[in-house]
């Protein structure tokens, strides 16, 4: 099968993944073997879409330790990372683009021609 058709094969299922609300799963999917394939893709489109509800970054986001006024960990969780509507339109996932967060993502499938 063409690198295209591969590409073409997984982004499908990570449009599937995103009607489900799954952006673990399509993370997950993406980071694989498979998914880096279909990133490299040449022929693959990532455009900046806007959705309608601001999502958790997919790369700054994280659940992190809560500290107390000492600096201690507590049993507290936080999260940092910020909400954001800026969406590609391929990894179905949300990026900051101020943040560098978009490129962070898409720099380690990038071709030659960027
Ligand atoms: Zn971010
Ligand atoms: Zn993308």
């Amino acid at each position: 099968m063409e690198q295209h058709e591969r590409a073409k094969d997984v982004l499908a299922q990570v449009a599937e993944l995103a009607e489900k609300n799954s952006t673990k799963s399509i993370k997950k999917l993406l980071q694989s073997a498979k998914g880096l394939d279909a990133l490299a893709c040449p022929l693959v489109e990532h455009a900046i879409v806007y959705a309608p509800k601001p999502r958790w970054c997919a790369v700054c986001f994280r659940m992190v330790t809560a500290r107390d006024a000492d600096g201690n960990p507590t049993k507290r969780r936080t999260t940092t990372g910020g909400r954001i509507k800026t969406r590609c339109s391929a990894c179905k996932l949300h990026f900051c683009v101020k943040k560098g967060c978009w490129k962070k993502w898409h720099h380690q499938h990038e071709h030659e021609d960027v």
